[in-house]
């Protein structure tokens, strides 16, 4: 029986996208803890898709008018055209006026103002049908109408989208249909309105596992874009976005930022000693010491070779300081010899060192970096207020 079990549990953790690691199925279901370069690469592709549809739109919507015009008469097409024109200005505006910015919320909007165009446009052109009686090939393109929702909940399939958020447009897209058919309520076709209205939920159900499906793929893809392959911290060029993202938000909220340049000691004489490989899993232990001493927010970066850098947001100084002892005190690893790792390191924080922008944060944690070496290495050399040049040893004792 446990076999069993044991058998139908394995085989249904196959099923799950093969692509992610067991920590981020999470991202799968709601948007809360992604991480930054994911949630601002997403927000960029969504605001990507939704201009590329809203194109489409534009462009299609007065073109029907033709087909309208072959079957209507004319004052019914004149008020149809004229919802056209106004669906057709309405995506123009949003494909010359949005940009992609980064931003989520501004992603959301700009799914929200797509949908809600057509969404508009599709109840009152279904309102207005509703009231004329229709025959042969006008009552078959009046029926085309009333595809619109499923053509917009199909539509939800092209963005990278979490289960919680699907499930949310998929929502007003019902609530839409019901509203729909409430404005027509005397008119009702009731059992093809229920029929109609089970498959769009049957849509929205698909389109939640494309939006998932497209969503897994895009956290690998961004996860190996952004990770060094040596150590599975962030490489150098990720490192610089998140600096630049977090420096923005410090400066809108007026909140401290802390960077600390790592330079491990006498690395060199590793690979010289005892070859590259050896090296390499030195570089691996150390990332993963670090690692384990950050915070959530923190960010740990492979600046280069045998540097890193560890952005802290919301920390001033003396939390900086604080970080740095713990992770001073937690030790970096061993070296083949058995001596332990040291590291030098400079530290800087926005507010405290009055800096311009993150390009000179970043400058000055160097140059401190630098102190510490001619210092005699193994030491954190911060603001001048707290330290100069203290061994990391005193900083933990102080
Ligand atoms: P210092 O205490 O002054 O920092 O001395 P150091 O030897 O650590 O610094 P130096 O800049 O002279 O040497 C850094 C070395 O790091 C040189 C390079 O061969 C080595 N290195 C850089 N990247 C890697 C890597 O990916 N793997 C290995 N094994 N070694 C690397
Ligand atoms: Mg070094
Ligand atoms: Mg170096």
């Amino acid at each position: 029986m446990t076999a069993l079990i044991d058998l139908l549990r394995s085989r249904l953790t196959t099923l799950l996208p093969s692509e992610l690691k067991s920590s981020e199925l999470r991202h799968l279901l709601t948007p809360v803890g992604h991480p930054m370069l994911l949630c601002q690469r997403r927000a960029m592709m969504i605001v990507d898709r939704v201009r590329l549809f809203a194109f489409l739109f534009a462009v299609l919507t007065p073109l029907w008018s033709i087909i309208d015009l072959l079957v209507f008469d004319t004052p019914l097409w004149a008020r149809l055209a004229g919802f056209r024109l106004l669906a057709c200005l309405a995506f123009t505006w949003l494909l010359l006026f949005y940009r992609p910015s980064g931003n989520l919320f501004d992603a959301y909007r700009a799914i929200a103002i797509l949908f809600a165009i057509p969404t508009v446009f599709y109840i009152a052109s279904h309102t207005l049908l509703g009231s004329y009686q229709l025959a042969q090939f006008s009552a078959v393109v009046g029926a085309g109408y009333a595809f619109l929702p499923f053509v917009l909940m199909a539509g939800l399939t092209i963005f990278p989208l979490t289960l919680v958020e699907s499930l949310v447009l998929g929502m007003l897209l019902l609530m839409a249909q019901a509203l729909a058919g409430y404005l027509s309520w005397a008119t009702l076709n009731w059992p093809s309105f229920a029929g109609a209205f089970w498959l769009l939920i049957l849509i929205a159900g698909v389109a939640s596992l494309a939006g998932m499906s497209q969503l897994a793929f895009m956290i690998a893809l961004v996860r190996q874009a952004i990770r060094d392959p040596l150590t599975g911290i962030f490489s150098r060029g990720s490192g610089e976005e998140i600096l630049r993202l977090q420096w923005d938000s410090a400066q809108r909220t007026g909140s401290p930022l802390a960077l600390a340049f790592i330079d491990l000691d006498h690395f060199k004489a590793i690979n010289d000693n005892y070859g590259h490989e050896a090296g390499d899993a030195v570089l691996r232990d150390a990332a993963r010491s670090l690692v384990a001493t950050l915070r959530g927010s923190d960010s740990l970066v492979r600046w280069g070779g045998e540097e890193f850098l560890l952005i802290m947001p919301d920390t001033d100084l003396q939390q900086a300081h604080r970080a740095l002892a713990r992770l001073a005190g937690n030790g970096l690893g061993v070296r083949p010899d058995g001596q332990p790792l040291t590291a030098s390191i400079g530290l800087s924080e926005r507010l405290a060192d009055v800096a311009e922008d993150y390009r000179q944060l970043l400058e000055i944690a160097d140059q401190r970096m630098y102190q510490a070496k001619s210092g005699g290495r193994n030491r954190l050399h911060g603001h001048a207020e707290y330290t100069m040049g203290q061994p990391v040893a005193a900083v933990l004792e102080g």
